[in-house]
């Protein structure tokens, strides 16, 4: 019995200090009234309409992220994916938690990844609130709160025959960068740091998230490929789309892999840009009416964004070439089952 309660105050201990050590900060925002250190965080809602918009994610060594990933490149991308969501549907970020299991205690790690994570949470303007620590493989869950103005609420399900589908910045870069380490393919090192850099460290959208959503009413950030996820707004819009995978924006490198690569002779594989993800990109679906002006948004943010297709009524998504040939995908996206 005293071996038992000697362990279980040890390990109380140990995990207090810990939480003490690496994740207990200053209050950064005014509307934490009682952070981290309590059986609960005490949060103040925003006294205006807006409404809290609240996100979920995991993200498993091994499964999310390489097993050498660098500490401080898991904490950006553990906030980074949460934020990302966020700025699919319009809202503010706010408040974090953070639910960390880590197979055992490393002083370098974990103080590479909570300063990493106190960074990255300050710089899109969030507050760690509370969360929990445990032992086992490593394993980050963070949940995100946002708000939000129930008139800019940017949903899956508001998409309209005749509405432009757009994208931000350029696809497939994080999946090569994947491809590129998992084979040790020896490749030009500006394009496998721009790639790696694309996987361990991808841009949330979540400024023109904010900026666009009083007059866009459908986005979704681009996590598990576009075909997927553009597939996941036709579902729940009851439409069908056509897109242009040749008008699929790409980065320089990624086109320069493809010309400079022995034995691909200058052919993108379009397939693996739509389907394999982890870009966090938003597409954006845009009505006529208000084209112009998300457009100037964008421009004013200095963030790129493509026309790729358009909403109809086909109730499927067609994927063509310029050519006029179709593109058949043989799998649309990631997924863990
Ligand atoms: P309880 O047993 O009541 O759940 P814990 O000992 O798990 O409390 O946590 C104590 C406090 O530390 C709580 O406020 C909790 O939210 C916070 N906390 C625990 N782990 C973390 C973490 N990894 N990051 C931030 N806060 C944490
Ligand atoms: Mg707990």
């Amino acid at each position: 019995m005293t071996g038992r309660c000697d362990n279980v105050m040890r390990k109380v201990l140990d995990e207090f200090s810990i939480i003490k050590k690496y994740f207990t900060t200053a209050d950064s925002r005014t509307d934490v009234r009682i952070g981290i250190g309590d059986d609960c965080a005490v949060l103040q809602p925003p006294s205006d309409d807006r409404l809290l918009v609240s996100t979920v994610d995991t993200l498993i060594s091994g499964v999310h992220f390489p097993v050498d990933t660098s500490p401080d490149d898991i904490a950006y991308k553990t906030i980074a994916v949460s934020v990302s969501d966020l700025a699919a549907m319009g809202a503010e970020p706010a408040w974090l938690t953070l639910a960390i299991s880590f197979p055992e205690y490393n002083e370098l790690w974990l103080s590479a990844f909570s300063e990493s994570f106190k960074q990255t949470a300050s710089m899109f303007g969030m507050q760690l609130i509370g969360g929990d620590t445990t032992k086992g493989t490593l394993s980050i869950t963070v949940q995100a709160t946002g708000f939000i103005k129930p008139a800019s609420i940017m949903r899956r399900d508001s998409a309209k025959p005749g509405d432009s589908i757009y994208v931000t910045g350029t696809l497939g870069d994080a999946a090569l960068g994947l491809s590129l380490i998992s084979s040790n393919q020896s490749v030009d090192v500006s394009i496998l740091e721009h790639c790696l850099y694309r996987l361990n460290r991808p841009t949330p959208r979540i400024e023109l998230g904010n900026a666009i959503a009083d007059y866009c009413n459908c986005a979704i950030d681009i996590s598990d490929g576009l075909a997927a996820d553009l597939g996941h707004i036709l579902n729940a819009s009851n439409c069908g789309a056509c897109i242009i995978v040749d008008n699929v924006p790409v980065s320089s490198e990624l086109r320069s892999y493809y010309e400079t690569t022995p034995g691909l002779s200058g052919t993108i594989d379009w397939e693996t840009v739509i389907t394999a993800g982890d870009d966090y990109e938003l597409c954006v679906v845009v009505s006529r009416q208000h084209e112009e002006r998300i457009l100037a948004i964008a421009k004013s943010l200095k963030v790129p964004m493509t026309n790729i297709g358009v909403i109809n009524n086909s109730g499927k998504l067609e994927i063509k070439y310029f050519s006029g040939d179709s593109l058949e995908i043989n799998h649309s996206g990631y997924s863990h089952f």
